[in-house]
């Protein structure tokens, strides 16, 4: 005869005991929140403060003085992107047009946010300050083509995309 050691009751007593001490605490940050403020953020005519370190959206830089490209096509950030989701294509720079500061220039850069995961290794890996990550999050889009950013989307400010109700709609 095989004999069966039975364990204790799933939850059990204990189990019980910390269920209701879940929702004491769950009850308590509910009255503070009350208390405190509402907490139901109205987005997206109302947006969330992010983290100061937060990574978002990329930005391509400019020199503020001459207005040449930051970038020189070195592809350091291409080669330290994990999810490999950057593209450049350099070229010489003409001495008599130049396009970047540098001897060459980024005659192609693109970024696939469709499968950039935001870790922030290109914008470490860039010598030149090239490239950053801003504070826009809203970049949803119906087409994972639209997802590939230019380097004219990326030089330029970012734009507002997300529909925002009109007054009294
Ligand atoms: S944030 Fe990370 S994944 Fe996205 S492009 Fe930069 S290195 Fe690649
Ligand atoms: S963004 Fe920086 S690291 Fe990337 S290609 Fe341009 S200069 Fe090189």
């Amino acid at each position: 005869m095989v004999s069966v050691q039975r364990g204790p009751e799933p939850g059990g007593a204990k189990g019980l005991y910390r269920a209701f001490g879940e929702t004491l605490r769950g009850l308590r940050t509910t009255m503070a929140r009350v208390v405190e403020g509402p907490v139901t953020i109205q987005y997206p005519e109302e947006k969330t403060p992010v983290y100061p370190r937060f990574r978002g959206r990329h930005k391509l830089h400019r020199f503020e003085d001459t207005g040449l490209e930051k970038c020189v096509g070195c592809s350091l950030c291409a080669a330290a992107c994990p999810a490999d989701c950057i593209r450049v294509v350099a070229a010489e720079n003409d001495p008599d047009d130049r396009v970047s500061a540098g001897e060459r220039y980024a005659a192609v850069y693109e970024i696939n946010l469709s499968r950039c995961i935001f870790c922030g290794y290109c914008e470490v890996a860039c010598p030149f300050d090239a490239i950053t990550m801003g504070h826009e999050y809203e970049m949803a889009d119906y087409n994972r083509g639209d997802l590939i950013f230019t380097k004219e989307m990326l030089l330029a400010e970012p734009i507002e995309k997300v529909p925002l109700r009109n007054e009294g709609e």
